[in-house]
């Protein structure tokens, strides 16, 4: 089941105070059109009735794809109580879902990352190979670009239905690197007994590294 609560916010603009819907768990089965207001970023839309100013307010979420058997916790900025909680979902929960090991538990701290992790969960594809593939791309594009820092990096989809991985430098230009499925496939072989018995569930770059240096 959902919940939410409506919290009044006050206009920067105008000082008007209007209401915000806020929703502290998200299911797709009762709520099935949250599927696409988290990926559109309606849910967190807050719009000033009276003098039309519009923002975007980023909350800590919950959000259960309940056919998918998906459950990620969105904390903005620091994530280590989600953590925790993800970890012991099953204990006490009263949800009426079994959140076993078939489940994927995910915790991100950044709504760009949310966004990822909702795109590579439509394409069916696994975040954990993603990382680590980023970190051996992230190499490489260091080669290439010696003067530059990658700052970010992000699985990408673009419109003709190819996949890259979209890069952010430090001096805040952006660039593309290729996403080959092969490679895809081979760090799914290189990696599988050690994913096997993995239960993080903060799936980034540091996670990724950790991961390379044990197969090493
Ligand atoms: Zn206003």
């Amino acid at each position: 089941m959902s919940k939410n609560h409506i919290e009044k916010i006050k206009c920067s603009k105008c000082n008007a105070e209007s209401e915000m819907l806020v929703w502290e768990t998200m299911d797709t089965s009762t709520d099935p059109q949250l599927k696409a207001q988290i990926r559109n970023g309606d849910c967190f839309g807050w719009h000033c009735p009276h003098c039309d100013n519009k923002s975007l307010i980023f909350y800590p979420t919950i959000y259960h794809q309940v056919n998918e058997h998906y459950i990620i916790c969105y904390v903005p900025g620091n994530p280590s109580s989600a953590v925790e909680y993800m970890k012991n979902i099953n204990e006490n929960n009263q949800s009426g879902y079994d959140f076993n090991d078939n489940y994927t538990k995910r915790v991100v701290s950044d709504i760009n990352q949310l966004r990822e992790k909702l795109l590579i969960l439509d394409e069916g594809l696994d975040d954990r190979i993603i990382e680590i593939m980023k970190v051996f791309a992230m190499a490489e594009i260091q080669k290439s670009f010696s003067d530059l820092t990658v700052a970010e990096i992000y699985f990408n989809k673009e419109q003709d239905g190819t996949y890259n991985l979209a890069v952010k430098f430090d001096n805040g230009q952006w660039g593309s690197t290729d996403f080959a499925m092969d490679s895809y496939d081979q760090v799914v072989k290189t990696f599988k007994t050690s994913l096997a018995v993995d239960d993080e569930v903060i799936i980034d770059t540091e996670w990724a590294i950790s991961m390379i240096e044990k197969q090493m």
